[in-house]
This record gives C-alpha cells, structure tokens and sequence, in this order.
C-alpha cells in the first residue's frame, strides 16, 4: 500500500491515500496491462479512506470528482418495474422474494407498449437513462425476447437504457446488448465474507460469473451494493474494494441504503449512521474515479443535508420518480427543489 501525505492533482495539501500500483503484469486472459490499468485497491487501503477524519475524507472525495466529473451536475435515471414479486430467491433484504410475507403483490410481464408509455413520461419529465427490473432468478429465453422489444423500444425513444433481470445465461447478455443495452445492473450486493448472511440461493461467484457475460458482449456495467445490513465497515470496505479491482471497475455503481420492509429478515436491522452511507459514497468516489455513482434505494428516508453531503462526497447519479422497484422515492418536484437550492443541474441526453 503506499500512502502519501501529498495529495496528487490539483496542488492542495491534504491526507490522500492512494491505490497500491502494480507493475505490468498479464491477466488471466494472457493480456498484459499497463500500470494505470492495473492499480489495486487492497482492503487494508479502502479501510484506511473509511477511517480518515470526515472532512478530509470529503474533500479528498471532492477533489477526485472534479478531476474526472462536470461539478455540480447529476444524472436522472428513472427506474421501473417490468415483472414484479413472486422471486425463487431469498435475497433478505428484498420485498419481491415469493417466501417473505411483505404485501407486494405480483405482477406479470408489463406490456411493451405500456413500458413506452413510462419511459417517455421519465424523459419528459428529465430522466435521461431507464432502467427496467424484472424479479427473476434470471429470464428464460422467452422474457429474453419480450425485453429486447422493450429495449429497443426504449432505445428509439433516443434515452440511455439498463436492465437488471437477474442471473445471465451464456448468450443471453449478447442478445440483450444487440436490442440496443447500454447497461446491465447485477449488483454485488456486499463483500464475499458477508455474503451467505444476507443470501444462500446463489453464489458470489455466480454474480461475477453474469458480470463477465455482461462485459463480454461489450455492455456497461452497473454493478454496486446495499449498506445499513447489519454489516461492519471492514465489510463495506470489502464491498468497495471488491467492486475497485473489477477489471475495468463499472461505468456505474449504485450505493443503496437498505430500505427495511416488514417481512423480510433484515427488517428491525440496526440503523446505519447516515454519516458511514456518506463515508461509502465517498469511498466509492475515491476509488472509482471515473464511474457514475449512484445515490440509489433509501433516498426516501434521507434529509436533504445528508443527501446534499452526498452529493459533495461525488455522487452524481439519482433514481428519479416516485417509486423504485417496490419501495417509495422522493417526489419528483421534490428532488428539482433540492437540485435547485443545491444549484445543481440535470444532465441532459
Ligand atoms: S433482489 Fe432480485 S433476485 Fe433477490 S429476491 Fe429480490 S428480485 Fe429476487
């Protein structure tokens, strides 16, 4: 790990810690990376961001962003359910698993006609990417075929489109990124040692196994995690550096806050101090410079300070519209309100 008491850049003083820089080496792939390709992030290193004081966390986080990012500016994403409830899996922290009693009702395949509809209304109001989720371990060939109608259709509506349908096939993510995908969301969820406390019905390396599918067929990837589980910092700090050393790490990270629904196992979980969500924000930002980060689920149930700390600590992508997958989101006129105090602006397709 080298750490250096100077930071790089922009010629200010302050605390900064830096990724370990490996020299060229092959990977598994026999392709041999350059220097700046191959920096590594080892847990010890992304623990020490987290434990820095938090206004040199902060600024070091600032800093990064405005050396790769238009200050002040945020990306609206809208985001929708096209399949809901009624998932084999056991996810502990999500409403839709068929085995938790939470109230959601299920829902069957939304029409592509009416996911159009939704997606111009999210354009017209501002969003620039929509994002379509389906509660699926992962789609069988026949979704496969009425998503990529919904893409391509969304795609003609000239937005940015994701999709997170669970699990991919070999093949599947190649079909996906011919209808028009710019990015698959498959999240990582947390770090691999706290993994089976959260779910048993799929393994971490299957999750790294639908990344690779993704990056293969040439498709951005969103990929990001869930903080407020019960989890650790050594475990968020795991978390972070699990998503750093993807190699390349993803155009988009999301950083939810455990929304705690009734039914589910993680309900009751103790609460996070929103100043740690803050911290990870930051710590994402620090070490993945370029990535879009997400301010994702739990935005709800945030003040507007701790949101706009948020926004200093480099996020600079937010769900928009007033529902998520399941749970509840800022209202829309609420979130222009605080783009606005904030002096902040949209970015535009
Ligand atoms: S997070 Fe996705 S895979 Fe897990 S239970 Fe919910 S819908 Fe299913």
């Amino acid at each position: 790990m080298i750490v250096l008491l100077l930071s790089k850049g922009i010629g200010m003083r302050c605390n900064s810690i830096q990724p370990e820089l490996v020299n060229d080496h092959k990977n598994d792939k026999g392709k041999v990376l350059k220097n700046s390709e191959s920096c590594r992030w080892p847990i010890k290193a992304v623990q020490a961001l987290f434990d820095m004081p938090f206004n040199d966390l902060i600024f070091q986080a600032q800093q990064v962003h405005r050396q790769h990012h238009e200050a002040n500016t945020v990306q609206l994403s809208t985001l929708i359910s096209v399949k809901t409830g009624g998932c084999p899996e056991d996810c502990g922290y999500c409403p839709q698993a068929a085995r938790y009693h939470t109230g959601v009702e299920n829902q069957a395949m939304l029409s592509v006609d009416s996911v159009v509809t939704a997606a111009a209304a999210a354009k017209e109001q501002g969003a620039t990417r929509f994002c379509m989720g389906a509660a699926w371990r992962g789609p069988k060939q026949r979704d496969i075929e009425s998503v990529t109608e919904m893409i391509s259709a969304v795609k003609a509506l000239g937005m940015e489109t994701c999709a997170t349908l669970g699990m991919l096939k070999p093949g599947q993510a190649k079909q996906l990124g011919e209808a028009g995908l710019d990015y698959y969301n498959h999240n990582l969820d947390t770090s691999p040692d706290y993994y089976d406390a959260i779910i048993s019905t799929r393994e971490y390396q299957d999750r790294l196994d639908t990344l690779q599918e993704v990056r293969d067929a040439g498709i951005n990837v969103c990929c990001g995690g869930i903080v407020g589980m019960g989890e650790t910092r050594e475990t968020r700090a795991g978390l972070v550096a699990q998503l750093a050393n993807l190699n390349p790490y993803p155009e988009s990270v999301p950083i939810n806050h455990l929304v705690q629904v009734e039914g589910t196992p993680l309900y009751g979980t103790a609460k996070l101090d929103p100043l740690e969500f803050v911290r990870t924000i930051a710590v994402a930002r620090i070490t993945m410079p370029k990535a879009a980060v997400r301010l994702s689920a739990g935005r709800r149930e945030m003040s507007e300070a701790v949101q706009a700390l948020c926004f200093l600590a480099g996020a600079n992508s937010i769900f928009y519209g007033d529902k998520l997958l399941t749970t509840g989101n800022p209202e829309v006129q609420q979130d222009q309100a605080l783009l606005n105090k904030l002096g902040m602006r949209s970015l535009t397709a």
